[in-house]
């Protein structure tokens, strides 16, 4: 199934915590997203009921939760490449980003959202994740892209660079919050970021991104 917008991230929840109202919004508007995840979350902090699973076992919990964010968001297709969580910074550059050409091939987005160059948090899986899509992007074999987007990180914003893409998210909260809490084992991280999810949260009202480069020209700043 094609559609015309394509999210890739880093861990399953990166897409609730950044674009869950825009998703949300690009489905009612009859374009549900594809989203393509490099990792299965399977390093993610393990607290209350999930500290007692491997990795391996948080990653099939992860997915399973992932499976229910995406039927509330809206989310056409989740693919996941499978690196390993906390290490994406060390895999083969070449093979990983071919994976993700080939996951835009197959679905032909016309604009695709992920992190900015500094992964928003520093994450390093979040910085890698970044590049390797960039890359992808502007690699001359995704024509179908016209348009790549870096989520607004405060770093960006504070250099003066205006959002191409904002979503107030306090019309569409409690469908956010159904979202995060989907992503249960990760709540302790999540009302860390966000609080109490039953209250709207004014600081993160936003989601924004920045256009970060448009049909082979790329925006200002690299950082
Ligand atoms: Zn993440």
């Amino acid at each position: 199934m094609s559609s015309t917008t394509a999210f890739i991230y880093a861990h399953p929840d990166d897409e609730t915590f950044l674009s869950s109202c825009l998703i949300r919004q690009l489905a009612d508007q009859g374009d549900p997203p594809s989203l393509l995840l490099a990792t299965k979350g399977d390093a993610g902090k393990k607290n209350g009921h999930v500290s007692h699973l491997t990795n391996d076992e948080l990653a099939s919990v992860r997915v399973k939760e992932m499976d229910k964010a995406a039927e509330i968001l809206g989310i056409s297709v989740v693919e996941h490449l499978g690196y390993p969580d906390g290490k994406l910074g060390l895999v083969n550059e070449a093979e990983a980003v071919e994976a993700i050409i080939s996951f835009i091939n197959r679905h032909k987005p016309e604009s695709v959202f992920t992190f900015p160059k500094d992964g928003g948090n520093g994450h390093p899986d979040h910085v890698a994740i970044s590049r390797l899509t960039t890359l992808a992007v502007t690699s001359g074999r995704c024509p179908s892209v016209q348009r790549l987007y870096y989520h607004a990180s405060g770093t960006l914003l504070s250099q003066g660079c205006l959002p191409a893409v904002t979503v107030d998210t306090e019309p569409d909260w409690r469908v956010k919050a159904e979202a995060l809490r989907a992503h249960a084992s990760q709540i302790f991280a999540i009302e860390r970021y966000f609080g109490d999810l039953s209250v709207f949260p004014e600081q993160r009202r936003f989601e924004a991104f920045i256009l970060a480069w448009e049909n082979g020209v790329s925006f200002p700043p690299a950082t």
